[in-house]
């Protein structure tokens, strides 16, 4: 039974109710509503004077959380020629199509031209990756 927080309308005290179920037999037919203090007895629920709960105050606001912080700036890695529409990668050597020379994933240009971050070779339809050599 959880113990509710009354303030008495018969003799006034700050107390609990007691809740107490009400047979018929072996059928539950009710609860008789109950102050402990003085046995008053409440004709029903809405008849309780239960003690108002003061709302808990708020201790954290939105403002002490703290802002996210990203561990990894995704710009970083924007401008590699690996990730570049003009960078080609054959078993040989890896190639700027654009400048004409030879490149490493690692390298950043200028010229980078952003080929929407996938790995698929679009001449050969989805899911075919592209033979680039692991960084
Ligand atoms: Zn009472």
């Amino acid at each position: 039974m959880k113990a509710v927080e009354i303030i008495c309308r018969q003799c006034g005290a700050d107390t609990l109710l007691n809740r107490e179920a009400v047979y018929d037999g072996f059928t539950r037919t009710g609860e008789r509503l109950i102050c402990s203090g003085c046995g008053f007895e409440y004709a029903s629920e809405e008849d309780v004077p239960f003690k108002v709960q003061q709302a808990s105050p708020q201790v954290f606001t939105d403002a002490d959380r703290s802002t996210k912080i990203e561990v990894f700036d995704e710009g970083e890695n924007q401008r590699l020629c690996r990730y570049c529409a003009n960078y080609i990668v054959n078993p040989f050597t890896q190639f700027c199509a654009l400048r004409k020379k030879e490149v490493q994933a690692t390298d950043t240009c200028e010229n980078f031209s952003e080929c929407g971050g996938l790995d698929v070779n679009p001449a050969l339809g989805d899911n075919v990756p592209l033979t680039r050599t692991p960084l």
